[in-house]
């Protein structure tokens, strides 16, 4: 199907930008890659882009992605680039019709995205995410997890109410307190403006699960309050859970010390979680609240 491909720009920083990030148009060889160690009860995952723009230094201080390979895909710190992948939608389409050729796009499931978020601000204009999602109504998988941080996901609600049952809606809420947000991810988008955001897409009808990933410091019964009508269902993980090391990654980036700088240093222990569990298990039942590795891979 011809989706109206439109030929992209090498730099799409646009002249007049203020944003200090270089982004980077570049061919990929493929689309799809296998999954394995926290991630291995999908398939694949799918990253429109390498890079975050999330992740300068005032965004997520948290983000494992910082010390993978990955992030030396281009110059300079995490966060201060950006590579669009320009074809990655014929890939995924040639990867796909290669799957149902085998028969196995029925048992294809698929996290969006594992390595950086694909509604950051970029997308808004070069819809590296959407064009996947094209792709994946002419082919469609078992299942596909969206995770994102983003508002901007709601642009996309025409694409995802085609696909139906076969996506899972996960949005990123580390707390219910904002001053907290604007304390340890001060780019990232309000509480308030996440939480309308999934209100509305479950009242699209389609399954929302909020990822409290990783917990920060919350109030909890408001917090599970907060959350009883924006989710069908709650992930909650953690700094030593979640990081897929034993905490030993959240220490290298020295998290702790961020934590004891803010007055938060109650919160940087394993266990910290186990009163926001509490709430929230009593506040949307036991089958609604998962927990680190298990709730993510739960498809
Ligand atoms: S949004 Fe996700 S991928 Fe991007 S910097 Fe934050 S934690 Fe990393």
């Amino acid at each position: 199907m011809n989706h109206g491909r439109k030929t992209l720009p090498d730099d799409t920083r646009p002249a007049a930008s203020k944003d200090p990030r270089r982004y980077i148009v570049r061919d990929v060889s493929r689309a799809l890659t296998p999954t394995g160690g926290f991630l291995r009860g999908f398939g694949f995952s799918l990253n429109p882009y390498i890079g975050c723009a999330f992740g300068d230094s005032g965004g997520c201080p948290f983000c494992y992605v910082r010390a993978l390979p990955v992030a030396r895909a281009a110059d300079g710190p995490w966060g201060n680039w950006v590579i669009v992948k320009r074809n990655l939608a014929e890939l995924l389409e040639r990867e796909l019709r290669a799957l149902a050729g085998q028969g196995r796009l029925d048992q294809t499931t698929i996290f969006m995205a594992s390595a950086t978020d694909p509604y950051q601000g970029i997308e808004r204009r070069m819809r590296i995410t959407r064009a996947a999602l094209e792709r994946f109504i002419d082919y469609p998988p078992r299942r596909i997890l969206m995770q994102t941080r983003s508002p901007l996901i709601e642009r996309d609600l025409d694409l995802f109410g085609q696909l139906g049952t076969r996506v899972i809606i996960s949005i990123t809420l580390e707390t219910d307190d904002d001053s907290v947000r604007r304390a340890i991810t001060p780019t990232s988008p309000s509480v308030e403006r996440r939480l309308a955001c999934a209100r509305r897409m479950r009242a699209a009808g389609l399954f929302v699960q909020i990822a409290v990933a990783p917990m920060m410091p919350n109030h909890a019964e408001r917090f599970a309050a907060m959350l009883d009508g924006a989710a069908d269902r709650v992930i909650v993980d953690t700094y030593f859970d979640g990081d897929g090391a034993n905490g030993r990654r959240s220490r290298a980036l020295k998290l702790g010390d961020l934590y004891q700088r803010l007055g938060y240093e109650g919160w940087f222990q394993p266990g910290a979680e186990a009163e926001l569990m509490d709430a929230l298990r009593q506040q949307l039942g036991r089958d609604r609240v998962l927990f680190s590795r298990a709730g993510f891979n739960a498809i």
